[in-house]
């Protein structure tokens, strides 16, 4: 098995994608640790609102060289005083900023009620024993603040290795990610599948995306079945080496960048395994981005996933989580968080085959 995966090219780069959707300003910004960033808008998609997950204040602010460090970001990460209304106009374009907004969702007392909504549809976009999970960089995650967020789960695998159908469905397209495109320009998930599943969610269509492939064995309009052979892993489009983007996007508009959802949450765990989520709120209710969460489960090392970094990376609409780690054993999970020298723990049973959830609260 080769090494680990890279991530999108652009994330590597000095920053130089920028995007603006219609009803929130998206600003999916990439920089490369130690070079001087700059922006520059490149592609205008048309969005829908997200009616929960609205800005919570205007971008202002050009990006910094790198982005901030954890520390840095914490200290500043919460600092709204009331939530922007779901319907707030659009704030002006301009570049990123320089610390990841507070998602502007506020919990109604208590911030631990919640309503647990499981999904687990499909199966592995991979054939067992020939890639896996990159951790590093999960869905909402920056690669310890110097990525853009990503959008997506990356898998490890070699050159040419078959990638998979999650589930049964027909192919909405296969073929370059040129007309129409899937990510934030032309081609940036160079040769591409996306499939609309035949299983959807509440009325929601769902659909699997596949990018960087190095071929595509399907074409548009074909029907699939769960496990058929859609192509090749790659590193077409913005990608250093090969491994597969994958992604779960829903809605009626799949080339919306932005209506992505947690693939860890739609993909069935693996036998004897759940699936871990949870929310980490301050003391006013806001979800908190890019704070790091550390899970020990039961025969395992102790291992962290960070919570997502900005609004465009959205929540699932009834969990309203903003960190999963799926594929944990079943077991006891000890869940932690570390703010301003205080650690919060949490306790929790990981089940075979379902979904766990704790809420960590914040200190003032
Ligand atoms: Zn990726």
């Amino acid at each position: 098995m080769d090494a680990h995966p890279r991530p999108e090219r652009d994330a590597m780069m000095p920053a130089r994608c920028l995007i603006l959707a219609a009803s929130c300003a998206l600003l999916a910004a990439c920089a490369q640790p130690g070079i001087a960033a700059q922006s520059e808008a490149v592609a205008t998609i048309a969005a829908t609102a997200l009616p929960i997950l609205a800005p919570a204040q205007p971008a202002a602010t050009p990006l910094p060289p790198t982005l901030p460090a954890p520390a840095a970001r914490i200290s500043t990460a919460i600092a709204p005083a009331a939530a922007a209304p779901a319907t707030a106009a659009a704030p002006t374009p301009t570049n990123r900023p320089n610390t990841p907004r507070s998602l502007a969702t506020q919990f109604p007392q208590p911030f631990d009620a919640v309503e647990i909504v499981e999904h687990f549809m499909f199966g592995e976009p991979l054939p067992p024993g020939i890639g896996g999970l990159s951790t590093n960089y999960r869905y909402g995650m920056t690669w310890d603040g110097t990525l853009a967020p990503h959008h997506g789960s990356d898998y490890t695998s070699a050159l040419g290795q078959p990638v998979i159908a999650v589930g049964a469905g027909t192919v909405f397209y296969g073929g370059p990610d040129m007309g129409p495109f899937f990510g934030i320009k032309p081609d940036f998930y160079g040769n591409v599948v996306v499939i609309k599943l035949d299983t959807a969610w509440n009325e929601t269509d769902v659909y699997a995306l596949y990018g960087h492939l190095d071929t595509v064995l399907v074409q548009t309009g074909a029907a699939v079945s769960a496990g058929e052979v859609l192509g090749t892993v790659g590193e077409t489009g913005v990608a250093y080496g090969p491994h597969l983007h994958f992604e779960i996007r829903i809605g009626d508009d799949p080339t919306i960048y932005t209506r992505v959802r947690n693939p860890e949450l739609w993909l069935r765990p693996q036998p004897f395994h759940g699936v871990l989520a949870g929310r980490v709120v301050n003391a006013a209710g806001y979800l908190v981005p890019g704070q790091r969460v550390y899970y020990e489960c039961a025969n395992s090392r102790k291992r962290h996933v960070d919570t997502y970094w900005d609004i465009y990376t959205p929540s699932d609409r009834v969990l309203l989580e903003n960190f999963v780690a799926g594929n944990i054993l079943a077991g006891e999970c000890v869940v932690t968080t570390e703010w301003a020298g205080t650690r919060i723990e949490k306790t929790t049973r990981i089940e075979k085959g379902k979904l766990s959830f704790v809420v960590l609260t914040l200190p003032d």
